[in-house]
């Protein structure tokens, strides 16, 4: 049965996030021949409609207002709310993203909806969407179906395939109430993390307690910066203060889903590997051989981190030189 979906598109520092290109090929499969919308929120967007008609909704809708510029929950709670209403939305899809994992639940409460956060699978079966989600940080996989109403999912980043469907995609501005807003926004200030975005990074070269300072975080930054990625870390790191708590991997910290992911110095404490272990390839550096990431670990080298990363750093150069 053809459905009415509706993808919020997000855009971070000026680039759309790939999570809604993922987003946008899924709401293709689940409308199953009706409507897609995309939805483009705050101030500028519209320099994003051709990108986003490359991935075949059949309708933008552009909610160009101040009040959207920069996120925060009231003020698009009021927005999203109108927009499904206006839409008839009955399957509504956002990455799950910072932005996603606050907003979906708020909205789909005020809806009375249901919403399954984190998806890394969705099917239909004979009609029915059926959402796969990880519980237990990764032990075991939820399958879950809706029997009525209006359904919220947010989608885990770098698990769906994106497909291209250029479109003539209809836009439409929208001109959203929002209004009594109790937050105001004064100010952002960033952490100066620098490098390559974390949860869009194809290649992540992470620290752990085995780096034994933050000093010993330079080779791995070397190593990262010489194969274009990001530096991530684990708990372990993270608490012994040898970088920051933002570049924690894991359960209670981001999940990533790069196409390489270097573990350095990390034991592989099943809370890290829930935020890691679906990497399509994994390497793990480690000087003990017992050291349970070998076991989610595609390569493994024994041996100590401050002589392979190093080893690794200079053949990579070589490599990436003559190519
Ligand atoms: P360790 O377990 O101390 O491992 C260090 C490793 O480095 C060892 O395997 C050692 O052999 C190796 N090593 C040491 N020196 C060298 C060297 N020179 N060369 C090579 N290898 C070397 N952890 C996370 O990472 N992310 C989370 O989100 C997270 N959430 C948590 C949530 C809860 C509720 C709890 C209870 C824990 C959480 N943890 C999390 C912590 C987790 O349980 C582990 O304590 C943590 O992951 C360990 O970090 P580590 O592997 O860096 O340190």
């Amino acid at each position: 049965m053809s459905k009415k979906v509706l993808v919020l598109v997000e855009s971070k520092n000026g680039k759309l996030r790939n999570v809604s290109f993922e987003a946008l090929t899924v709401a293709q499969q689940l409308a199953e021949g009706g409507k897609v919308t995309a939805a483009l929120f705050g101030t500028g967007v519209t320099e994003f409609i051709p990108e986003v008609s490359k991935y075949g909704p059949n309708e933008v809708y552009v909610l160009e207002d101040e009040a959207l510029s920069i996120y925060t929950t009231d003020a698009h709670t009021q927005a999203l709310c109108q927009l499904i209403e206006e839409v008839q939305a009955e399957v509504i899809l956002m990455g799950h993203t910072a932005i996603g994992k606050d907003l979906a639940p708020r909205v789909a409460a005020r809806l009375d909806a249901g919403l399954v956060s984190d998806c890394t699978e969705v099917e239909l079966e004979n009609g029915i969407i059926v959402f796969t989600r990880p519980i237990y940080a990764g032990k075991a996989f939820q399958r879950k179906v809706f029997n009525q109403g209006k359904v919220f999912a947010t989608l885990r980043a770098n698990n769906f395939e994106i497909q291209e469907k250029p479109v003539q995609a209809e836009v439409i501005p929208y001109q959203p109430v929002i209004k009594d807003l109790r937050t105001i926004v004064k100010e952002i200030v960033r952490k100066a993390t620098g490098g390559v975005d974390l949860s869009e990074a194809k290649v992540i070269i992470s620290g752990g307690r085995g780096v034994k300072s933050k000093e010993g975080f330079k080779p791995i930054q070397e190593l990262a910066e010489v194969l274009g990625g990001a530096v991530g870390a684990s708990r372990g790191a993270c608490d012994a203060e040898y970088c920051d708590y933002s570049l924690q991997i894991g359960q209670t910290g981001k999940v990533v889903t790069p196409d390489l992911y270097i573990a350095c110095g990390i034991s592989g404490a099943i809370q890290h590997l829930a935020g890691m272990s679906n990497s399509k390839v994994i390497v793990a550096i480690n000087k003990d051989p017992e050291a349970p990431i070998f076991q989610v670990a595609d390569y493994g080298i024994i041996g100590d981190l401050f002589e392979v990363v190093p080893l690794l750093t200079e053949e990579f150069k070589k490599v990436l030189v003559s190519c």
